[in-house]
């Protein structure tokens, strides 16, 4: 998945109602995990069998009515730079405004592909009340009832055809691995202390977009690549300090990655930033290790002191606490090629394929002692086990009598028996129940 559009517009125009109508389109495939980080601001859309990723950039600002244009400067900038589509959305209601008008200003400058879309047109007599932002100077508007899901549609028709072509296969199969992290985490000084002065900037791999820098790793037995969110990208001219500007940097990265590597400041803990990148991660199901960096800054590093960092990581993580966890410093380089060998057995964990006797060895008698708890008095008997081949992570199936009787924390219960039994550490996992 290789497009991006963003939704941009002042407060209370209908962003995140707009963000919710587009990301319902996709049919649940596969239904969503028990657990999952639902974020209301990074989703994927389908429509005509294209699927691309949307982002509401308002979900990572402060949403209050009197928003400073210095501010909303900030967040359409940022949406110029990483989207390849934006939805500039304007409120039929209220009309033009100024801050639509500063918001119109920078995107013609731009030169990116907008869509001006006239939410709250409700009923027909309102579309009429929309050709007013014609004035916009941004083309056509497209009129929609966030709300009534009216006019999304011919909306939707209209974005496809803009998009980017779909990536092309991958060239080489080698592991890729994105360095993400909040602004000063330390992405660029880990990256540079792997790979030097000498590094070998690839951008031209099959399958990536141009936005992605890709550096291959090509060392000591070890050949991958890694995808550079910060580092070697000129600094862009937006301040690194928006608060949402690396979430938004990442979600290519991490769209284009096997495993992630998420880089956290020692001195600073799991912030709301991390978390935001970190549910990203999990949405796109990448493997993950959690990168502490600036080690070397904290004072006490006793064995206590070194679980209780790592808890504190889990908790703000759960339920998905099975991933690897390294204290490094990328200043003194202390662990950092520790870095490299976990993320490599991550990325073999995520292809792990157990062979269906052993699973079965393993699963049916432990099910037959712990079964699943009855409902209204039927009981329900899992009869065989299986992991799907070529799926993207670990994928098992269950086949039994009554798999809609197979509830969210058995499924949980016996993934933890699966970690427990096999090294699926770091990678996200599925397990289906099915009817034999
Ligand atoms: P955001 O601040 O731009 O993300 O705006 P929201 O999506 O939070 O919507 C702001 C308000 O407008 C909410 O009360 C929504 O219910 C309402 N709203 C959004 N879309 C529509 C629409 O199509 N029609 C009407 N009548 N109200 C809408
Ligand atoms: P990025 O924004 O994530 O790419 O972060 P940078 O790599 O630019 O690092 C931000 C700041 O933290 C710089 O001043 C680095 O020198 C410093 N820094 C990075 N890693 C470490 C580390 O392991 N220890 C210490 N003490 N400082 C570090």
């Amino acid at each position: 998945m290789s497009n991006l559009v963003a939704i941009v517009g002042r407060p209370n125009v209908g962003k995140s109602t707009i963000f919710n109508r587009l990301t319902q389109t996709r049919h649940a495939i596969i239904s969503e995990e028990a657990g999952t980080t639902r974020d209301r601001q990074y989703g994927y859309c389908e429509w005509n069998g294209r699927e691309f990723s949307v982002v509401d950039t308002g979900g990572w600002v402060v949403n209050s009515e009197d928003v400073f244009e210095e501010e909303i400067n900030r967040q359409v900038s940022v949406a110029i730079e990483e989207a390849d589509v934006i939805l500039f959305v304007v409120d039929v209601v209220s009309g033009i405004t100024d801050l639509d008008q500063f918001v119109a200003k920078i995107l013609r400058k731009s030169g990116k592909k907008v869509v001006v879309v006239a939410n709250k047109v409700d009923n027909y007599s309102l579309q009429y009340q929309a050709a007013e932002f014609y004035g916009l100077g941004l083309g056509d508007p497209y009129i929609l009832s966030a709300v009534s899901g009216l006019g999304s549609g011919d909306l939707l028709d209209h974005i496809v055809p803009m998009l980017k072509p779909e990536n092309v296969e991958r060239l080489d199969d080698l592991p890729r691995f994105a360095i993400v992290g909040r602004p000063n985490a330390g992405k660029s000084s880990i990256i540079n202390a792997f790979i030097g002065e000498d590094r070998h900037i690839v951008t031209d791999v099959a399958g990536t977009t141009r936005d992605s820098i890709y550096v291959r790793y090509n060392k000591f037995g070890h050949d991958f690549y890694f995808i550079d969110t910060a580092g070697i990208r000129k600094k862009s001219k937006v301040s690194e300090d928006v608060e949402y500007y690396s979430v938004m940097r990442a979600i290519r990265a991490i769209e284009n990655a096997d495993v992630c590597v998420l880089m956290v400041d020692a001195t600073r803990g799991i912030e709301s930033q991390d978390l935001n990148i970190f549910s990203i991660i999990q949405k796109n199901r990448k493997g993950l290790v959690v990168c502490v960096n600036k080690w070397d800054l904290v004072p006490s590093k006793t064995a206590k002191d070194i679980k209780a960092f790592e808890n504190a990581i889990r908790e703000r993580l759960a339920p998905f606490t099975d991933f690897p966890i390294v204290f490094a410093s990328a200043l003194t380089k202390q662990r950092i090629y520790k870095v490299i060998e976990v993320a490599l057995s991550v990325y073999e964990n995520k292809k792990r394929r157990i062979p269906t006797s052993q699973l079965n060895d393993f699963m049916l008698p432990l099910i037959e002692n712990f079964p699943p708890p009855a409902i209204k008095g039927k009981y329900v008997k899992i009869k065989f086990v299986s992991q799907v081949p070529e799926t993207q992570v670990p994928t098992f199936i269950l086949y039994a009598n009554l798999p809609q009787y197979i509830k969210a924390p058995y499924l949980r219960f016996l993934e933890n028996k699966l970690r427990e039994n096999w090294e699926f550490s770091g990678t996200p996992m599925l397990i289906f129940p099915r009817q034999k």
